[in-house]
């Protein structure tokens, strides 16, 4: 969603790189362009004008320093980078869990924030950390929010309280307390109870909201808000503060093409941190929200580390071993492997969205490669490895002109295209080696495996990526074994 924000950020440091020696009036500018940025972008004007004035004050102070520097634009671009992790709310925050269980869970906020969908996701979350939670269905205004719960509850395994039908009947209240009396007797450590909500701020839905605060005493209060809505989220968010009062922000639809006002604004205007971000309608589109990570793809850097979380889970255990055994034995990356990562990629999800983590993801360039691709690509590709004989996948070198002719055939794809993936299948190899030297700038982090180097080979756009990394330097060591480790061998 930061994509017209961190191309923005990125002109205003590209121009800051070309100078050498930084002076107090590049500061002003390259701090009015962050401003006209951030405006831009939707986010508060409040926020704007304080992250703008710190910006330039620490850079003002570190001035002398930073010209002791031998890449002075870097220095500012760290301070940038550590305000925007301060405005987004700072260090990562987890769930307070209830000392005596079971620890309480109330979502509130407007109807179609997505806080009965966001129900779901928290229990699943939660359920795969090995908690037992138990949802409560509290929300009995919004037609259907019940049925929709129970749906919910049903395909993830979790159990739900929902002893009222809801559209407008009963009073829930006593639906969350008794969903607490049932989550003590029943020992479920956690409950989640989903509230209803309006579609606009209103004095009934406050009342109802602070009656079941009142009740349930929840734990954590969270306000589920849509990131879409822009700088309407800070209004609402100051009104349920008010109203009702809460302990952290949920961020919903931050995969929408919203320009990210809303996530730069909240937790700076309410002091309230971003407890968790969902970013998709499917139940696993939803993790903790991590403060610098955001900031880290708001400045085109990407977000490596949440890309490695997901290729990890995506790699089931003993593959994601055998695989790093290898990697780190400095043995070849076969097309079997290949595969085998083709197959984990396709349950991370979109193309897009496992691509836009990457650094640079959203230059103008990159973006215009990534809009471009299609996942059906990820099956066309699987589709020629499969038609090769499990040789040939060992060892891609023996494969002529016939052999070729014969994939293409066999997978009903053109010898062009066998050809276009032997080839990038190749530079995926080339980056492996280079990973494994600690060769490419920002993967060092992600522990062997974490990024697939199919990623680099899978599409054409980054196949020619991985093409483009510097070539590692001659080695100059006399000793052939430390020359073959050098080498990547
Ligand atoms: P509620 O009224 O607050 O309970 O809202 P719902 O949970 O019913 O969500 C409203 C709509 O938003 C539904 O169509 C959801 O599928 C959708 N939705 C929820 N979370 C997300 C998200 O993170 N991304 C996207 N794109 N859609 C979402």
């Amino acid at each position: 969603m930061f994509e017209s924000l961190s191309e923005k950020f990125s002109s205003a440091f590209a121009t800051l790189r070309g100078k050498g020696r930084i002076s107090e009036s590049d500061i002003d500018s390259v701090a009015e362009e962050i401003r006209l940025a951030l405006l831009d972008g939707d986010v508060a004007l409040s926020v704007v004008d304080q992250f703008v004035a710190r910006i330039k004050e620490r850079s003002m102070q570190a001035l002398p320093e930073i010209r002791k520097s031998t890449n002075q634009s870097q220095e500012i671009y760290s301070i940038v980078n550590a305000e925007l992790v301060e405005i987004l709310g700072g260090p990562a925050r987890r769930i307070r869990f209830a000392k005596n269980p079971p620890t309480v869970i109330m979502l509130a906020g407007l109807q179609g924030s997505g806080k009965t969908t966001l129900a779901g996701k928290l229990a699943l979350f939660l359920k795969e950390q090995g908690n037992t939670p138990l949802l409560v269905a509290a929300d009995l205004q919004r037609p259907n929010a019940v049925t929709q719960l129970t749906l919910l509850a049903q395909s993830i395994g979790v159990p739900i309280h929902a002893p009222e039908p809801g559209n407008g009947s009963g009073n829930p209240v006593s639906v969350a307390k008794s969903g607490i009396e049932l989550a003590k007797s029943k020992l479920f450590n956690v409950v989640i109870v989903d509230t209803a909500g309006r579609l606009g701020i209103d004095e009934e839905l406050m009342q109802q909201a602070s009656e079941i605060k009142g009740a349930v005493s929840p734990d954590e209060v969270l306000f589920v808000v849509d990131a879409m809505i822009g700088q309407d989220a800070v209004r609402t968010a100051k009104a349920f503060e008010e109203g009702v009062g809460f302990d952290a922000v949920v961020l919903t639809k931050l995969d929408g093409d919203a320009k990210g006002g809303a996530a730069l604004s909240i937790a700076e205007t309410t002091k309230k941190p971003i407890l968790f971000a969902s970013a998709g309608e499917k139940l696993t589109d939803f993790d903790y929200f991590y403060p610098d990570r955001m900031a880290s793809r708001i400045l085109g850097l990407g977000d490596i580390a949440t890309l490695a979380e997901q290729a990890k889970k995506a790699i089931d255990g003993d593959t994601a071993k055998r695989l790093e055994e290898k990697f780190v034995a400095g043995e070849e990356f076969t097309l079997e492997d290949f595969l085998e990562q083709i197959q984990a990629m396709k349950k991370m999800g979109s193309m897009s969205k496992i691509l836009g983590m990457l650094p640079g993801a959203n230059s103008a360039a990159m973006r215009k490669q990534i809009d471009a691709l299609d996942d059906d690509e990820l099956i066309r590709t699987q589709a020629i490895v499969q038609s090769m004989t499990p040789t040939e996948r060992k060892d891609p070198k023996i494969l002529n002109g016939s052999r070729r002719s014969r994939i293409a055939k066999g997978s009903g794809r053109t010898v062009t295209e066998v050809n276009n993936l032997v080839d990038r299948f190749s530079a995926a190899q080339k980056m492996m080696k280079q990973m494994r030297n600690g060769n490419v700038p920002g993967l060092k982090t992600t522990g062997g495996m974490g990024l697939p180097p199919a990623m680099a080979a899978g599409m054409p756009s980054l196949g020619s990526a991985a093409n483009k990394i510097p070539p590692k330097k001659k080695s100059r060591s006399g000793n052939p074994a430390k020359r073959a480790i050098e080498e990547g061998r």
